[in-house]
């Protein structure tokens, strides 16, 4: 079998209602590999999504291009490029459809930055930043919405024993640099809650 890179992206990150289109290297002038661009287009059978409700919805109108930071192919910078549709969905109105390995105005695909938030535990964040040719910044916001989103997602039934333990966090010895760390210590699942 002919190995594609679209091969890879579709059993890796496969989006119903979505095609991946064209895949392109640019490069430097000396002839390195500067970033890989990866079209995506609407699947045309299928309808576009409501972002709010999820229900499929008529189209309305194209936004502009967009690109999202992509996890690294060969650790060559890798962006999504797709221009988002907008839906006249019944009950929201006119309002941009849902893009599943989207987080709004976000420029990081959902793929990255969970990617990044798992090496920011292993690296600190301004090696996790070096290693995969990103910023500081981006590696933060990449945790704060991992955390976010583990927090929204955080399934508390099943915890028979907790331990608490209390952190000195900064400088002085005020109240508020003091953080009260909860865990869950089954022996079956121990983590931070
Ligand atoms: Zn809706």
């Amino acid at each position: 079998m002919q190995l594609q890179v679209k091969t890879i992206l579709n059993a890796i990150q496969h989006f119903p209602g979505f095609v991946f289109q064209d895949i392109r290297l640019q490069r430097h002038r000396d002839g390195r590999p500067r970033r890989i661009e990866i079209a995506l287009d609407p699947h045309g059978g299928i309808p576009a999504k409501c972002s709010r409700c999820l229900q499929p919805a008529p189209g309305y109108d194209r936004l502009p291009q967009r690109s999202w930071l992509f996890v690294p192919l060969w650790n060559i910078q890798t962006f999504f490029v797709f221009a988002a549709r907008r839906v006249q969905c019944a009950t929201h109105g006119v309002v941009v459809e849902h893009v599943p390995w989207s987080d709004g105005k976000r420029p990081v695909s959902l793929a990255m930055m969970c990617f990044l938030s798992r090496w920011a535990r292993r690296l600190s964040w301004r090696e996790t930043a070096r290693a995969f040719q990103t910023s500081w910044e981006c590696v933060y916001r990449s945790v704060e919405w991992f955390v976010q989103w583990g927090l929204a997602h955080r399934k508390l039934e099943g915890v028979h024993a907790i331990g608490v333990d209390e952190i000195h966090w900064g400088k002085s010895k005020r109240a508020d640099n003091f953080l009260t760390v909860i865990y869950q210590i089954d022996s079956h699942c121990r983590r931070l809650l």
